[in-house]
């Protein structure tokens, strides 16, 4: 916004300059044909040549408007960026939502622990950030929005501050709630704010947070204030190049609720899924927030205690231990600490879902069935299926699908001999194909059927293949994942 007034006032005082000297030359021109006679000395035609000087450097002025607006641009981002560094490291959510000013990130890749895969794909997009030219030159577009996808608290934000701090550009932060307004009009008016100035600034990084508030699919009930927010975040998407240097990060938990307008291509048209933390990441992040402090934790055996915690859960583990310690006048951090430190989270406000080997080993069953019928690499706490996904489904296709979703409650219930409150979207989706099936296409002429049918072959095959079954489970419980080439 402070750039947008900057450029504002340029112009204005472009124009009123042209304007001025207009005027006065017409008047001096006016002055001498009427008064030829009255005129004596030089004085008038030095008044002229001045003003003609006036007039033609407005001119050179206003043909390199561009190149002096983003100097003082550069300034403006300069001096911000000292204020900023001055200030604390972290900026608090609330304070980068108050304002679409960008901050300067100083997070790098070193302060993101695990999700290695994630890193790599948006190393991609550092590097064209870092070295445009070189991606100019073969013409190779790079998509406009990365969509982050996963439950709170595992990094979306973080790793987004990353790439901004390592492509060392302007990060722009804003919550997909902060464009919610009560007026029409008024959110649309945000969306352009932010771009403008993201333009401006360019090359930038937007982050959308809980980009669901205004992406949401527009449903039958009107709701004017959230679509034309939605139509102005589309038009936006679709008024810059993959070229001009932003690029949309935006996160979110919930992508089945998105409106499809968001996902089409050109616009949000790369997805990655960022899971709770499996086993290597916590080790990685333990150890992260664990550096530069005394203690004798046994970090491995830690990370296996901690299987459902997220990457914020383990920093608020370790500060929480830390406390304890210093409450206790203690210099070293050792188990009893963190132990007083997980009880206090687990029984504490927030619930925070802590499995004991008992419930790993249900959600491991779980996950094992899941990854022999789909023969995709599975991770314990992810609770995403891989489905056949194609534009025209078969029917086989489409009760395959059922079946994937479906795998974890068969197995778990044929081999531990009873039901479990377990995998209630995966329920939810099995069904929804089914009903498409038997509604919108016709298959078939009930759901009931389908999902009996699916879950008897389904009892049939985990059946001949327990064996299987119980070693993918022992894997699952060493390494919380399968991989491809486990199965
Ligand atoms: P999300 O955006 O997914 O809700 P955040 O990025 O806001 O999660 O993460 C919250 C906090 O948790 C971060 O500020 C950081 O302290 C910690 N954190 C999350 N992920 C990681 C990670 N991979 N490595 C280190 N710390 C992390």
């Amino acid at each position: 916004m402070k750039q947008d007034l900057n450029s504002k006032s340029i112009d204005k005082n472009f124009k009123l300059m042209i304007i001025s000297a207009l005027v006065l030359v017409i008047l001096f021109i006016y002055t001498i044909y009427k008064s030829k006679t009255v005129i004596e000395g030089t004085t008038y035609y030095l008044g002229i040549g001045f003003l003609f000087v006036l007039l033609i450097l407005a001119f050179v002025l206003k043909l390199k408007q561009e190149k002096i607006r983003k100097l003082i641009n550069k300034d403006g981002i300069n001096s911000f960026d000292t204020e900023l560094a001055k200030s604390s490291s972290k900026v608090s959510k609330n304070e980068l939502d108050s304002t679409i000013l960008p901050v300067k990130s100083n997070i790098s890749f070193k302060d993101v622990a695990g999700i290695k895969e994630i890193k790599e794909e948006l190393e991609e997009i550092v590097e064209f950030l870092n070295n445009p030219s070189i991606f100019q030159k073969f013409n190779v577009k790079l998509p406009k929005g990365v969509l982050l996808v996963g439950p709170p608290g595992v990094g979306k934000t973080l790793i987004a501050r990353a790439v901004a701090g390592e492509a060392q550009v302007p990060f722009f932060y804003q919550s997909g709630a902060s464009f919610v307004h009560i007026y029409v009009g008024m959110g649309a008016k945000k969306v352009r704010e932010l771009f403008n100035s993201a333009k401006l600034n360019a090359p930038s990084i937007v982050f959308i947070d809980e980009i669901d508030a205004i992406g949401k699919a527009r449903s039958g009930k009107s709701n004017d204030e959230r679509e034309s927010t939605l139509n102005e975040l589309l038009t936006q998407m679709d008024g810059f190049e993959g070229d001009s240097g932003v690029i949309v990060i935006a996160a979110t938990n919930k992508i089945e609720v998105l409106d499809d307008a968001l996902l089409r291509a050109g616009r949000f048209d790369r997805r990655l899924y960022v899971g709770l933390p499996n086993i290597e990441d916590r080790k990685k992040i333990l150890e992260l927030y664990l550096k530069d402090k005394n203690h004798n934790i046994n970090i491995e055996k830690l990370a296996i205690t901690t299987a459902g915690f997220n990457s914020a859960s383990l920093s608020t583990l370790v500060n929480e231990a830390l406390l304890y310690m210093i409450k206790n006048r203690k210099s070293t951090l050792d188990e009893s600490d963190m132990e007083v430190a997980k009880n206090k989270l687990e029984f504490g406000k927030k619930q925070h879902k802590i499995l004991d080997m008992e419930q790993k080993e249900i959600l491991a069953i779980y996950q094992s069935c899941k990854a022999y019928i789909s023969k995709v690499k599975v991770n314990l706490l992810d609770d995403s299926v891989s489905k056949i996904n194609k534009v025209f489904l078969s029917y086989n296709e489409m009760l395959e699908n059922i079946k994937r979703e479906l795998a974890g409650n068969v197995g778990l219930e044929l081999i531990k001999k009873e039901k479990f409150a377990i995998g209630e979207d995966a329920i939810k989706r099995a069904e929804n194909i089914a009903l498409e099936m038997v509604e919108k296409y016709k298959m078939a002429t009930s759901v009931d059927e389908i999902i009996f049918s699916v879950k008897e072959s389904l009892k049939l095959e985990f059946s001949q293949n327990i064996e299987e079954i119980n070693r993918l489970k022992e894997l699952m419980l060493k390494n919380e994942v399968i991989n491809k080439d486990d199965l």
